[in-house]
Protein backbone atom coordinates (compact mmCIF):
# COMPACT_ATOMS: atom_id res chain seq x y z
CA UNK A 1 0.00 0.00 0.00
CA UNK A 2 1.10 3.34 -0.42
CA UNK A 3 0.91 6.05 1.65
CA UNK A 4 -2.29 7.80 -0.19
CA UNK A 5 -5.66 7.00 -1.25
CA UNK A 6 -8.87 7.69 -3.17
CA UNK A 7 -10.25 10.42 -2.17
CA UNK A 8 -13.50 11.10 0.03
CA UNK A 9 -16.12 9.56 -1.99
CA UNK A 10 -14.26 8.17 -5.20
CA UNK A 11 -13.31 5.11 -5.41
CA UNK A 12 -10.96 3.21 -8.49
CA UNK A 13 -11.84 0.90 -10.90
CA UNK A 14 -10.35 -2.09 -11.26
CA UNK A 15 -10.33 -5.30 -13.37
CA UNK A 16 -12.32 -7.53 -13.52
CA UNK A 17 -15.30 -4.92 -12.11
CA UNK A 18 -14.34 -2.24 -14.19
CA UNK A 19 -15.14 -4.24 -17.41
CA UNK A 20 -18.67 -4.01 -17.00
CA UNK A 21 -18.85 -0.51 -16.28
CA UNK A 22 -17.55 -0.16 -19.71
CA UNK A 23 -20.20 -2.74 -20.95
CA UNK A 24 -22.67 -0.38 -19.36
CA UNK A 25 -21.21 2.23 -20.77
CA UNK A 26 -21.77 0.95 -24.25
CA UNK A 27 -24.76 -0.21 -23.70
CA UNK A 28 -26.17 3.08 -22.84
CA UNK A 29 -24.51 4.98 -25.67
CA UNK A 30 -25.79 2.11 -28.29
CA UNK A 31 -29.42 2.85 -28.60
CA UNK A 32 -27.93 6.75 -29.06
CA UNK A 33 -25.50 5.80 -31.62
CA UNK A 34 -28.28 4.31 -33.58
CA UNK A 35 -30.87 6.71 -33.35
CA UNK A 36 -28.99 9.84 -35.03
CA UNK A 37 -26.91 11.61 -31.86
CA UNK A 38 -23.46 12.34 -32.21
CA UNK A 39 -20.74 12.13 -29.75
CA UNK A 40 -19.68 15.09 -28.01
CA UNK A 41 -16.85 15.40 -25.49
CA UNK A 42 -16.62 18.82 -23.40
CA UNK A 43 -14.27 19.87 -20.47
CA UNK A 44 -14.10 18.61 -17.41
CA UNK A 45 -14.57 22.28 -16.11
CA UNK A 46 -16.40 25.23 -16.98
CA UNK A 47 -16.50 28.60 -16.13
CA UNK A 48 -18.78 29.24 -12.71
CA UNK A 49 -21.27 31.31 -14.05
CA UNK A 50 -22.06 28.79 -16.50
CA UNK A 51 -23.54 26.62 -14.29
CA UNK A 52 -24.83 28.89 -11.29
CA UNK A 53 -26.92 30.23 -14.41
CA UNK A 54 -27.52 27.63 -15.95
CA UNK A 55 -28.17 24.65 -13.23
CA UNK A 56 -29.80 27.30 -10.89
CA UNK A 57 -28.52 29.32 -8.09
CA UNK A 58 -31.17 27.56 -5.72
CA UNK A 59 -30.24 24.43 -6.50
CA UNK A 60 -28.13 22.46 -3.95
CA UNK A 61 -25.69 21.37 -6.64
CA UNK A 62 -24.63 25.16 -7.02
CA UNK A 63 -25.07 26.07 -3.65
CA UNK A 64 -23.29 23.16 -1.68
CA UNK A 65 -22.17 20.92 -4.07
CA UNK A 66 -20.07 22.48 -6.77
CA UNK A 67 -15.98 22.10 -6.64
CA UNK A 68 -15.39 25.87 -7.57
CA UNK A 69 -12.16 27.49 -7.87
CA UNK A 70 -10.09 30.37 -8.94
CA UNK A 71 -7.52 29.72 -10.99
CA UNK A 72 -3.94 31.42 -11.30
CA UNK A 73 -4.67 33.25 -13.76
CA UNK A 74 -7.75 34.49 -12.26
CA UNK A 75 -10.66 32.85 -13.48
CA UNK A 76 -13.69 31.39 -11.72
CA UNK A 77 -13.83 27.54 -12.76
CA UNK A 78 -15.86 24.84 -11.66
CA UNK A 79 -15.78 20.74 -12.09
CA UNK A 80 -18.50 19.79 -13.87
CA UNK A 81 -21.55 19.00 -12.08
CA UNK A 82 -23.35 17.79 -14.70
CA UNK A 83 -23.69 17.69 -18.39
CA UNK A 84 -26.73 19.42 -20.10
CA UNK A 85 -25.59 23.17 -19.45
CA UNK A 86 -21.77 22.21 -20.44
CA UNK A 87 -23.17 20.22 -23.93
CA UNK A 88 -25.44 23.23 -24.43
CA UNK A 89 -23.02 25.69 -24.06
CA UNK A 90 -20.57 23.74 -27.00
CA UNK A 91 -23.35 23.57 -29.14
CA UNK A 92 -24.29 27.40 -29.13
CA UNK A 93 -20.74 28.62 -29.22
CA UNK A 94 -20.24 26.27 -32.53
CA UNK A 95 -23.33 27.03 -33.66
CA UNK A 96 -24.67 23.72 -34.31
CA UNK A 97 -28.10 25.04 -34.14
CA UNK A 98 -27.36 27.45 -37.09
CA UNK A 99 -26.47 24.96 -39.85
CA UNK A 100 -30.69 24.39 -40.25
CA UNK A 101 -30.83 20.52 -39.48
CA UNK A 102 -32.78 20.74 -35.65
CA UNK A 103 -33.06 19.27 -33.58
CA UNK A 104 -28.83 18.69 -32.79
CA UNK A 105 -29.00 15.05 -31.16
CA UNK A 106 -25.68 14.36 -29.23
CA UNK A 107 -24.73 12.07 -26.23
CA UNK A 108 -21.39 12.45 -24.25
CA UNK A 109 -20.13 10.15 -21.41
CA UNK A 110 -18.06 11.20 -19.13
CA UNK A 111 -17.19 11.93 -15.01
CA UNK A 112 -18.88 14.73 -12.95
CA UNK A 113 -18.20 16.11 -9.45
CA UNK A 114 -20.44 17.24 -6.47
CA UNK A 115 -19.20 17.80 -3.04
CA UNK A 116 -21.90 15.43 -1.77
CA UNK A 117 -22.32 13.21 2.06
CA UNK A 118 -20.68 9.94 0.15
CA UNK A 119 -22.84 6.34 0.98
CA UNK A 120 -23.55 3.66 -1.13
CA UNK A 121 -24.19 4.88 -4.88
CA UNK A 122 -23.72 8.85 -3.86
CA UNK A 123 -19.82 9.90 -4.73
CA UNK A 124 -18.04 13.19 -5.33
CA UNK A 125 -17.05 11.77 -8.30
CA UNK A 126 -19.32 9.40 -10.41
CA UNK A 127 -20.15 8.76 -13.95
CA UNK A 128 -22.78 9.32 -16.53
CA UNK A 129 -23.78 8.74 -19.77
CA UNK A 130 -26.48 11.06 -21.55
CA UNK A 131 -27.78 12.75 -24.32
CA UNK A 132 -29.85 16.02 -25.39
CA UNK A 133 -31.74 16.62 -28.37
CA UNK A 134 -32.02 20.50 -29.25
CA UNK A 135 -33.60 23.28 -30.75
CA UNK A 136 -37.01 21.01 -31.21
CA UNK A 137 -40.31 21.08 -29.25
CA UNK A 138 -42.10 17.80 -30.25
CA UNK A 139 -43.58 15.41 -27.98
CA UNK A 140 -42.20 12.53 -30.07
CA UNK A 141 -38.87 13.45 -29.08
CA UNK A 142 -39.45 13.49 -25.51
CA UNK A 143 -41.16 9.94 -25.99
CA UNK A 144 -37.88 9.08 -28.21
CA UNK A 145 -35.59 9.56 -25.21
CA UNK A 146 -37.58 8.13 -22.50
CA UNK A 147 -37.66 5.10 -25.16
CA UNK A 148 -34.59 5.05 -25.72
CA UNK A 149 -32.91 5.10 -22.26
CA UNK A 150 -35.87 2.07 -21.31
CA UNK A 151 -34.35 0.08 -24.52
CA UNK A 152 -30.82 0.70 -22.97
CA UNK A 153 -31.80 -0.88 -19.38
CA UNK A 154 -33.63 -3.75 -20.82
CA UNK A 155 -30.23 -4.54 -23.02
CA UNK A 156 -28.27 -5.06 -19.95
CA UNK A 157 -30.94 -7.20 -18.45
CA UNK A 158 -32.42 -4.82 -15.96
CA UNK A 159 -36.13 -5.41 -14.83
CA UNK A 160 -36.80 -3.92 -11.51
CA UNK A 161 -36.67 -0.72 -12.90
CA UNK A 162 -39.55 2.06 -12.98
CA UNK A 163 -40.17 5.15 -15.51
CA UNK A 164 -41.49 8.00 -13.11
CA UNK A 165 -43.07 10.82 -16.06
CA UNK A 166 -44.47 14.14 -14.36
CA UNK A 167 -44.81 17.55 -16.27
CA UNK A 168 -43.86 21.07 -15.12
CA UNK A 169 -45.47 22.89 -16.97
CA UNK A 170 -44.26 26.10 -18.50
CA UNK A 171 -43.69 30.09 -18.63
CA UNK A 172 -47.34 30.17 -19.03
CA UNK A 173 -48.47 28.63 -16.71
CA UNK A 174 -45.92 27.85 -13.95
CA UNK A 175 -45.45 30.99 -12.18
CA UNK A 176 -49.43 30.99 -11.26
CA UNK A 177 -48.88 27.23 -10.06
CA UNK A 178 -45.92 28.65 -8.39
CA UNK A 179 -47.53 31.63 -6.65
CA UNK A 180 -50.82 29.25 -5.47
CA UNK A 181 -48.10 26.47 -4.11
CA UNK A 182 -46.61 29.35 -1.96
CA UNK A 183 -49.45 30.86 -0.77
CA UNK A 184 -49.93 27.09 0.70
CA UNK A 185 -46.31 26.85 1.82
CA UNK A 186 -46.27 29.73 3.91
CA UNK A 187 -49.08 28.92 6.29
CA UNK A 188 -46.87 25.28 7.04
CA UNK A 189 -45.03 24.45 10.05
CA UNK A 190 -41.25 24.97 8.46
CA UNK A 191 -37.49 25.73 9.40
CA UNK A 192 -35.67 28.54 8.40
CA UNK A 193 -33.74 27.15 5.48
CA UNK A 194 -37.51 25.41 4.19
CA UNK A 195 -38.87 29.00 4.48
CA UNK A 196 -36.16 30.56 2.57
CA UNK A 197 -36.30 27.74 -0.17
CA UNK A 198 -40.11 28.61 -0.48
CA UNK A 199 -39.28 32.42 -2.04
CA UNK A 200 -36.43 30.82 -4.60
CA UNK A 201 -37.76 27.38 -5.28
CA UNK A 202 -41.09 26.77 -3.94
CA UNK A 203 -40.99 23.60 -6.10
CA UNK A 204 -38.18 21.90 -4.24
CA UNK A 205 -40.27 21.85 -0.52
CA UNK A 206 -42.30 19.23 -2.66
CA UNK A 207 -39.19 17.17 -2.93
CA UNK A 208 -38.39 17.15 0.36
CA UNK A 209 -37.43 13.88 2.31
CA UNK A 210 -38.71 14.49 5.60
CA UNK A 211 -41.77 12.71 7.40
CA UNK A 212 -42.80 15.89 8.83
CA UNK A 213 -42.32 17.90 5.86
CA UNK A 214 -44.32 15.25 3.50
CA UNK A 215 -46.93 15.42 6.11
CA UNK A 216 -48.00 19.19 6.25
CA UNK A 217 -47.80 18.73 2.15
CA UNK A 218 -50.95 16.45 1.77
CA UNK A 219 -53.60 18.72 0.46
CA UNK A 220 -50.97 21.12 -1.12
CA UNK A 221 -51.42 22.31 -4.78
CA UNK A 222 -50.65 20.17 -7.39
CA UNK A 223 -49.23 21.28 -11.03
CA UNK A 224 -50.85 19.08 -13.13
CA UNK A 225 -53.92 20.83 -11.94
CA UNK A 226 -52.87 24.28 -12.88
CA UNK A 227 -51.04 23.38 -16.27
CA UNK A 228 -52.42 24.95 -19.82
CA UNK A 229 -54.10 23.40 -22.29
CA UNK A 230 -50.42 23.61 -24.37
CA UNK A 231 -49.15 21.94 -21.84
CA UNK A 232 -52.05 19.38 -21.12
CA UNK A 233 -52.05 18.57 -24.68
CA UNK A 234 -48.13 17.95 -25.13
CA UNK A 235 -47.93 15.82 -22.09
CA UNK A 236 -50.77 13.64 -23.12
CA UNK A 237 -48.92 12.81 -26.56
CA UNK A 238 -45.98 12.03 -24.77
CA UNK A 239 -48.05 9.47 -22.07
CA UNK A 240 -49.73 8.26 -25.57
CA UNK A 241 -46.70 7.79 -27.66
CA UNK A 242 -44.60 5.54 -24.33
CA UNK A 243 -47.60 3.52 -24.17
CA UNK A 244 -48.30 2.78 -27.89
CA UNK A 245 -44.43 1.81 -27.69
CA UNK A 246 -44.95 -0.69 -24.83
CA UNK A 247 -43.03 1.62 -22.16
CA UNK A 248 -44.58 1.38 -18.75
CA UNK A 249 -44.38 4.47 -16.69
CA UNK A 250 -46.48 5.87 -13.65
CA UNK A 251 -47.50 9.50 -13.24
CA UNK A 252 -45.69 11.20 -10.65
CA UNK A 253 -47.29 14.61 -9.92
CA UNK A 254 -44.92 15.42 -6.82
CA UNK A 255 -41.32 14.61 -9.83
CA UNK A 256 -39.56 18.04 -9.67
CA UNK A 257 -35.92 17.11 -9.78
CA UNK A 258 -33.25 18.92 -8.05
CA UNK A 259 -32.45 20.85 -11.46
CA UNK A 260 -34.12 24.23 -11.83
CA UNK A 261 -33.96 24.43 -15.83
CA UNK A 262 -36.35 21.94 -16.74
CA UNK A 263 -40.18 22.25 -17.89
CA UNK A 264 -43.11 20.17 -18.88
CA UNK A 265 -41.49 16.90 -19.09
CA UNK A 266 -39.68 15.43 -16.17
CA UNK A 267 -38.89 11.89 -15.74
CA UNK A 268 -36.69 10.04 -13.29
CA UNK A 269 -35.95 6.17 -14.06
CA UNK A 270 -35.67 4.99 -10.26
CA UNK A 271 -34.63 1.30 -9.01
CA UNK A 272 -36.02 -0.26 -6.54
CA UNK A 273 -33.01 -2.42 -5.31
CA UNK A 274 -31.23 0.23 -4.58
CA UNK A 275 -32.15 1.88 -1.49
CA UNK A 276 -32.66 5.84 -0.74
CA UNK A 277 -29.80 6.77 -3.94
CA UNK A 278 -33.03 4.94 -5.78
CA UNK A 279 -32.51 7.19 -8.86
CA UNK A 280 -30.30 5.73 -11.77
CA UNK A 281 -31.14 8.41 -14.11
CA UNK A 282 -33.46 11.35 -15.14
CA UNK A 283 -34.00 14.08 -17.17
CA UNK A 284 -36.71 16.37 -18.77
CA UNK A 285 -37.28 19.02 -21.03
CA UNK A 286 -35.60 22.39 -20.75
CA UNK A 287 -37.12 24.94 -22.49
CA UNK A 288 -35.81 28.31 -21.36
CA UNK A 289 -32.16 26.77 -20.44
CA UNK A 290 -30.23 28.76 -23.85
CA UNK A 291 -31.72 31.90 -23.30
CA UNK A 292 -30.46 31.38 -19.57
CA UNK A 293 -27.07 31.21 -20.39
CA UNK A 294 -27.43 33.76 -22.82
CA UNK A 295 -28.46 31.99 -26.13
CA UNK A 296 -31.45 32.17 -28.54
CA UNK A 297 -34.82 30.40 -27.84
CA UNK A 298 -33.87 26.76 -28.32
CA UNK A 299 -36.28 23.99 -26.82
CA UNK A 300 -34.84 21.15 -26.08
CA UNK A 301 -34.84 17.86 -24.23
CA UNK A 302 -31.90 15.16 -22.43
CA UNK A 303 -31.66 12.78 -20.00
CA UNK A 304 -28.46 11.42 -17.84
CA UNK A 305 -27.96 7.70 -16.74
CA UNK A 306 -25.97 7.21 -13.73
CA UNK A 307 -23.06 4.42 -14.75
CA UNK A 308 -22.11 3.73 -10.92
CA UNK A 309 -25.96 3.50 -9.87
CA UNK A 310 -26.29 1.27 -12.99
CA UNK A 311 -23.91 -1.11 -12.24
CA UNK A 312 -25.55 -1.32 -8.65
CA UNK A 313 -28.45 -2.04 -9.86
CA UNK A 314 -27.15 -4.75 -11.71
CA UNK A 315 -25.77 -6.25 -8.50
CA UNK A 316 -29.05 -5.77 -6.70
CA UNK A 317 -31.12 -7.54 -9.49
CA UNK A 318 -28.11 -10.57 -9.58
CA UNK A 319 -27.39 -9.85 -13.53
CA UNK A 320 -24.54 -10.71 -14.71
CA UNK A 321 -23.42 -9.26 -18.04
CA UNK A 322 -22.00 -11.85 -20.94
CA UNK A 323 -18.78 -10.03 -21.16
CA UNK A 324 -16.35 -11.54 -23.99
CA UNK A 325 -13.72 -13.23 -21.97
CA UNK A 326 -10.75 -10.65 -22.23
CA UNK A 327 -8.32 -13.05 -23.19
CA UNK A 328 -8.74 -16.20 -25.91
CA UNK A 329 -5.51 -17.78 -26.10
CA UNK A 330 -2.49 -17.49 -23.36
CA UNK A 331 1.01 -18.78 -24.75
CA UNK A 332 3.43 -20.53 -22.75
CA UNK A 333 7.03 -20.34 -23.72
CA UNK A 334 9.83 -22.96 -21.95
CA UNK A 335 13.35 -21.48 -22.91
CA UNK A 336 14.18 -18.81 -25.48
CA UNK A 337 13.36 -20.06 -28.70
CA UNK A 338 10.32 -21.09 -27.66
CA UNK A 339 10.16 -17.48 -26.12
CA UNK A 340 10.45 -15.96 -30.16
CA UNK A 341 8.18 -18.41 -31.81
CA UNK A 342 5.69 -18.07 -29.32
CA UNK A 343 6.08 -14.14 -29.63
CA UNK A 344 5.44 -13.82 -32.70
CA UNK A 345 2.33 -16.34 -32.79
CA UNK A 346 0.69 -13.84 -29.90
CA UNK A 347 1.41 -11.34 -32.59
CA UNK A 348 -0.14 -12.79 -34.98
CA UNK A 349 -3.25 -13.82 -33.43
CA UNK A 350 -3.75 -10.17 -32.18
CA UNK A 351 -3.13 -8.92 -35.67
CA UNK A 352 -5.78 -11.32 -36.73
CA UNK A 353 -8.31 -9.96 -34.23
CA UNK A 354 -8.07 -12.81 -31.56
CA UNK A 355 -7.52 -11.87 -27.80
CA UNK A 356 -4.51 -13.18 -26.90
CA UNK A 357 -1.81 -13.01 -23.89
CA UNK A 358 1.60 -14.45 -23.38
CA UNK A 359 3.43 -15.79 -20.24
CA UNK A 360 6.22 -12.86 -19.21
CA UNK A 361 9.17 -12.66 -17.12
CA UNK A 362 10.26 -16.28 -18.00
CA UNK A 363 8.34 -18.29 -15.56
CA UNK A 364 8.50 -21.95 -15.25
CA UNK A 365 5.71 -24.54 -16.44
CA UNK A 366 3.61 -24.39 -13.05
CA UNK A 367 3.52 -20.40 -12.46
CA UNK A 368 2.96 -20.07 -15.95
CA UNK A 369 -0.11 -22.39 -16.25
CA UNK A 370 -1.37 -20.22 -13.30
CA UNK A 371 -1.13 -17.08 -15.35
CA UNK A 372 -2.77 -18.97 -18.24
CA UNK A 373 -6.04 -20.24 -15.65
CA UNK A 374 -6.39 -16.95 -14.04
CA UNK A 375 -6.28 -15.43 -17.81
CA UNK A 376 -9.59 -16.65 -18.64
CA UNK A 377 -8.32 -18.28 -21.93
CA UNK A 378 -10.35 -21.12 -23.56
CA UNK A 379 -6.80 -21.80 -24.71
CA UNK A 380 -3.69 -22.47 -23.78
CA UNK A 381 -0.55 -23.38 -26.31
CA UNK A 382 2.73 -24.80 -24.79
CA UNK A 383 6.02 -25.03 -26.50
CA UNK A 384 9.43 -26.68 -25.19
CA UNK A 385 12.33 -27.25 -26.71
CA UNK A 386 11.42 -30.75 -28.08
CA UNK A 387 8.08 -29.94 -29.53
CA UNK A 388 9.62 -26.98 -31.39
CA UNK A 389 12.37 -29.75 -32.67
CA UNK A 390 9.41 -31.83 -33.68
CA UNK A 391 8.03 -28.65 -35.59
CA UNK A 392 5.05 -28.38 -33.39
CA UNK A 393 2.98 -26.26 -30.18
CA UNK A 394 1.05 -28.40 -27.55
CA UNK A 395 -2.79 -26.62 -27.82
CA UNK A 396 -4.57 -27.26 -24.42
CA UNK A 397 -8.23 -26.96 -24.45
CA UNK A 398 -8.90 -25.22 -20.81
CA UNK A 399 -12.03 -26.24 -20.27
CA UNK A 400 -11.85 -30.02 -21.19
CA UNK A 401 -8.21 -30.46 -20.59
CA UNK A 402 -7.58 -32.20 -24.09
CA UNK A 403 -4.37 -31.31 -24.62
CA UNK A 404 -2.85 -32.02 -28.66
CA UNK A 405 0.17 -31.41 -30.90
CA UNK A 406 -0.02 -29.02 -33.74
CA UNK A 407 2.03 -28.14 -36.51
CA UNK A 408 3.88 -24.55 -35.53
CA UNK A 409 2.74 -23.22 -38.66
CA UNK A 410 -0.57 -23.46 -38.63
CA UNK A 411 -1.15 -23.12 -34.92
CA UNK A 412 -2.59 -19.83 -35.49
CA UNK A 413 -5.24 -20.90 -38.50
CA UNK A 414 -6.46 -24.34 -36.17
CA UNK A 415 -7.27 -21.44 -33.24
CA UNK A 416 -8.79 -19.04 -35.39
CA UNK A 417 -11.20 -22.49 -36.20
CA UNK A 418 -11.63 -23.46 -32.94
CA UNK A 419 -12.55 -20.23 -31.87
CA UNK A 420 -15.13 -19.58 -34.31
CA UNK A 421 -16.66 -22.79 -34.05
CA UNK A 422 -16.91 -21.99 -29.93
CA UNK A 423 -18.20 -18.56 -30.92
CA UNK A 424 -21.09 -20.14 -32.52
CA UNK A 425 -21.86 -22.70 -30.82
CA UNK A 426 -22.25 -20.47 -28.21
CA UNK A 427 -24.85 -18.21 -29.74
P1 LIG B 1 -29.00 14.29 -11.81
O1 LIG B 1 -28.13 15.10 -12.71
O2 LIG B 1 -28.87 14.65 -10.38
O3 LIG B 1 -30.39 14.13 -12.29
O4 LIG B 1 -28.37 12.83 -11.88
C1 LIG B 1 -28.58 11.94 -12.94
C2 LIG B 1 -28.07 10.58 -12.53
O5 LIG B 1 -26.69 10.65 -12.23
C3 LIG B 1 -28.69 10.06 -11.24
O6 LIG B 1 -29.89 9.41 -11.50
C4 LIG B 1 -27.63 9.14 -10.72
O7 LIG B 1 -27.70 7.88 -11.35
C5 LIG B 1 -26.36 9.82 -11.15
N1 LIG B 1 -25.81 10.60 -10.03
C6 LIG B 1 -26.07 11.87 -9.68
N2 LIG B 1 -25.35 12.24 -8.61
C7 LIG B 1 -24.60 11.17 -8.26
C8 LIG B 1 -23.63 10.91 -7.24
N3 LIG B 1 -23.28 11.83 -6.35
N4 LIG B 1 -23.07 9.67 -7.19
C9 LIG B 1 -23.40 8.72 -8.09
N5 LIG B 1 -24.30 8.91 -9.07
C10 LIG B 1 -24.89 10.12 -9.16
Amino acid sequence: MSTFKAPKGTYDLLPPDSASYLAVREAIAAPLRNSGYGYVETPGFENVELFSRGVGESTDIVTKEMYAFTTRGGDRLALRPEGTASVLRAALEANLHKAGNLPVKLWYSGSYYRYERPQKGRYRHFSQVGAEAIGAEDPALDAELIILADQAYRSLGLKEFRILLNSLGDKECRPVYRAALQDFLRGLDLDEETRRRIDINPLRVLDDKRDDVQKQLVGAPMLRDYLCDACKAYHEQVRELLTTEGVAYEDDPKLVRGLDYYTRTTFEFVHDGLGSQSAVGGGGRYDGLSEMIGGPALPSVGWALGVDRTVLALEAEGVTLDLPPATSVFAVPLGEEARRVLFAKVTELRRAGVAADFSYGGKGLKGAMKNANRSGARFTVVAGERDLAEGVVQLKDMESGEQEAVAVESVVDVLKGKLDTQARTAQ
